[in-house]
């Protein structure tokens, strides 16, 4: 057990790779706090983690906007009143657009940067600050991309906003270290999730392609042989929530079958 009496909380928890992150989290001994916007898959993610023998002592339900800050201050009240306080932060939260750049909206624009960088910011200022506060350290993962490794012509802003999360882990970490925060993040690849389903319906549009095709390419393009699914996040995110990783940080781990090397 790496996370015994450990808390931790996973935004976006409800689906994809936050939830294989909170179902491994449980497995290390952590109490798991999955916040996410979308309360039915709360309600289903809770329901199949305590199905598979999960105690719902260390389980909580939470449901968050990370683009409300009032929202963020709630969860992080209530965490630290059922549980006494937050350990880990795993800040995986995001949606995903593209488009053309000619035909980009300002909607779309401010809807990727509003959920995946200023939420992304404020949920782990509000996280770092309940951690200075308690004088324990803590660890942070934010969840960025290949994507923001290298600009992709029809995926502008999604890419920006994947770069500055990168960006912001290695500013967040040098000015948290000191507090014993350790700030780091994960680049998953493509990973076979909800979110890819709606990608793909996004590249069969604009590329004009029948619906799977752009996922079965970009899987069998993987130097790994396939895409990744989301239980591939689950030892990362262990490794970086836990002390095996003390000395790791503000880097950005590449999770994605050898897709890109740095
Ligand atoms: P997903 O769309 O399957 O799940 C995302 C979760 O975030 C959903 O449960 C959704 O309800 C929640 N969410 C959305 N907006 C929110 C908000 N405003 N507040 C709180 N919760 C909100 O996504 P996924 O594929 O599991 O991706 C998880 C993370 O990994 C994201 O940061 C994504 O950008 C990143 N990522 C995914 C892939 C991939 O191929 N799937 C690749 C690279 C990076």
């Amino acid at each position: 057990m790496k996370l015994e009496n450990k808390t931790s909380v996973v935004t976006g928890g409800a689906r994809g790779i936050g939830l294989a992150i909170a179902r491994a989290y449980l497995d290390e001994g952590a109490s798991v706090v999955v916040a996410d916007i979308d309360p039915a898959a709360i309600d289903e993610a809770l329901a199949a983690l305590e199905g598979e023998g999960h105690v719902a002592e260390r389980l909580m339900g939470v449901r968050l906007d990370v683009c409300d800050r009032a929202q963020i201050d709630a969860l992080v009240a209530s965490v630290t009143e059922c549980f006494g306080g937050i350990d880990i932060l795993v800040n995986n939260a995001a949606v995903f657009d593209m488009a053309p750049v000619l035909e980009v909206t300002e909607a779309s624009y401010d809807r990727q940067f509003d959920i995946n960088v200023r939420g992304l910011f404020f949920t782990l200022q509000a996280v770092a600050r309940s951690m200075v506060e308690r004088g324990r350290g803590g660890a942070i993962i934010n969840m960025a991309s290949q994507a923001g490794r290298r600009g992709e012509a029809l995926v502008s802003v999604y890419c920006a906003t994947k770069a500055a999360v990168i960006s912001l882990t290695q500013s967040c970490a040098l000015d948290l270290i000191r507090h014993g925060i350790r700030v780091n993040a994960i680049a998953p690849g493509v990973v076979d999730t909800p979110m890819w389903e709606e990608v793909d319906a996004l590249f069969a549009r604009f590329e004009n392609r029948p619906l799977g095709e752009k996922k079965r390419l970009v899987g069998e393009a993987v130097p790994y042989g396939r895409m990744g699914r989301p239980e591939d996040y689950a030892g990362p995110a262990v490794f970086l929530a836990c002390d095996d990783s003390d000395y790791v940080v503000a880097q950005t781990l590449n999770v994605d079958g050898g897709n890109w090397m740095s």
